[in-house]
């Protein structure tokens, strides 16, 4: 007898429908499993079978065939047992065709019967559409973030088994403590001095700009770095789902909540670039640039990162997206990430001050060649964060709340909106022409730096962008002005220790 059950599988952050068909007939007793299975998805062999036995019914004597349709794509973990379980107990006649009409299942399985998670739950119940689709308990909360299917958790086979033979309704399981993620939202009050870095931080986020910031140990850059996610607005209806999905794909428990807020994402400078950039497995988990998509990537540390790992993050910052090419399939995780790093002017810290430095030679000109030239240029923003002075610390006055840069930072963002793009780093080309003419002197002052050798062309384009953003944050009209075209110089100016980039 034949049976066909539906589930889905995984890859990059989008959910893949699978059909589970599994034949029981006559001949040596076994179970092959065809459609291509990578190798977690043929262990189910063995899973399946335990947990079958262990919720009391018997095994099939004949020879079991279960494939995967469509036949074509890798099928990748174990998150196809409990549709292959379901399966072999229709296809033996233990469990009535009628009973598992409209019904998807998603899930691992223990060999005591236990239905476990699998990572991403959002995709998968997306991938699945219409009727029901029965999960782990742990993953309801998060599968009934997707609109459409009715979610039924299940605990254990037996359960399940139970429910489909009529014996007894769909468990009432209690939702899992989700567990407690909130954060308090950091404020930017809590900087005392740091003039300079706020302003950094306003404008990087008005213009979703890159920043690099440059200062010795103990000046408070990660601080200031994590506080850059308050002063971004809230994620449109579309990223919040698009978060959640990548979020989910990697792993990662929502909660039964949707991400509405930024992400921000510090990932340690011993990452790798699958850590990184995704990948590793058929599956192409996503990796720390798309967890961070519509929000904060920060790393510190940049000089300590591999440089390969440097590297690999240059094509998906210009793209926005990181595109996967495999033998079987092709996918695309989204990068579109606001990028703020953060090192030491040398390896001792020093550098900055005068005369305090004791890195030998070598050392130092290793430590600056560790930074690629073109990735460097891709911070719009780059200014050195010194240690606040004595006097600041103990009686300067509260920053500006994050509040109240927020609100100006929303402002001009709607700006940008004006002109068709979400922030005024996505202007290039014709736009930018259009968005950012030069006033005399603005030109006159541009010329100069040009001239100069300062400038490249590519530093030009990023100038002028960040001069538009000083403009909308200020609530400046018309073309730019010599001040704001000088601030964003200022803003991108060499910061100590670190060279050979024009400026
Ligand atoms: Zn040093």
């Amino acid at each position: 007898m034949l049976a066909s059950i539906p589930s889905a599988i995984v890859r990059g952050a989008d959910g893949h429908p699978v059909t589970v068909e599994v034949h029981v007939g006559a001949g040596l007793p076994g179970l092959t499993i065809v459609g291509l299975p990578d190798a977690s998805c043929r262990e189910a062999r063995d899973r399946v079978r335990a947990a079958v036995l262990a919720a009391q019914v018997k095994w099939p004597v004949g020879r079991i065939t279960i494939n995967l349709a469509p036949s074509g794509t890798r099928k990748t973990g174990s998150g196809l047992d409990l549709a292959m379980a379901v399966g072999v107990l229709v296809a033996n006649g233990d469990l009535d065709t009628e009973a598992v009409r409209d019904l998807a299942f998603l899930g691992e399985l223990g060999l005591d019967g236990t239905v476990r998670p699998v990572p991403g739950i959002v995709p998968l119940v997306d991938a699945v559409r219409g009727g029901s689709v029965v999960v782990p308990v742990a993953s309801a909360p998060d599968a009934a973030l997707v609109e459409g299917p009715v979610v039924r958790p299940v605990a254990t086979l037996s359960e399940l088994v139970a429910v489909l033979r009529g014996d007894m309704g769909w468990v009432d399981h209690p939702a899992p403590t989700a567990s407690a993620s909130v954060k308090a939202m950091l404020d930017l009050a809590d900087v005392r001095g740091q003039p300079v870095v706020r302003r950094a931080l306003e404008v990087a986020a008005a213009g979703a700009h890159h920043l690099l910031m440059v200062g010795p140990p103990g000046a408070g850059k990660t601080m200031l770095a994590s506080r850059l996610p308050g002063l971004l607005p809230d994620l449109e209806r579309a990223q919040a789902m698009e978060a959640t999905r990548v979020h989910s794909a990697a792993g990662l428990n929502l909660g039964g909540g949707m991400l509405s807020r930024p992400p921000f994402r510090a990932p340690h400078h011993t990452a790798t670039n699958v850590a990184l950039v995704g990948g590793g497995t058929e599956a192409m988990r996503p990796g720390e640039v798309s967890l961070a998509s519509s929000g904060v990537l920060f790393l510190d540390e940049l000089a300590e990162f591999a440089p390969s790992v440097l590297d690999a993050l240059r094509q998906p910052l210009e793209d926005g997206v990181i595109r996967v090419s495999r033998a079987k399939f092709a996918t695309e995780l989204p990068a579109r990430v606001l990028l703020v790093a953060a090192m030491n002017p040398c390896p001792c810290g020093e550098a900055g001050r005068p005369g305090a430095c004791r890195c030998p030679d070598g050392l130092l000109a290793r430590y600056r060649r560790r930074l690629s030239g073109p990735l460097l240029d891709r911070f719009d923003l780059r200014v050195d964060v010194l240690r606040p002075d004595v006097e600041q610390l103990l009686g300067g006055q509260p920053g500006e709340a994050t509040e109240v840069v927020a609100a100006r930072v929303e402002a001009a963002r709607a700006r940008a909106g004006e002109r068709g793009v979400r922030a005024n780093a996505e202007l290039a080309g014709p736009a930018l022409d259009r968005w950012a003419p030069l006033q005399p002197d603005a030109h006159e002052l541009l010329a100069t730096v040009l001239r100069a050798g300062r400038l490249s062309a590519r530093g030009l384009a990023r100038v002028r962008r960040v001069a538009l953003t000083l403009g909308d944050l200020a609530g400046h009209e018309g073309p730019l002005s010599a001040g704001q075209v000088g601030t964003a110089l200022q803003l991108r100016a060499e910061v100590a220790g670190v060279q050979g980039v024009a400026a």
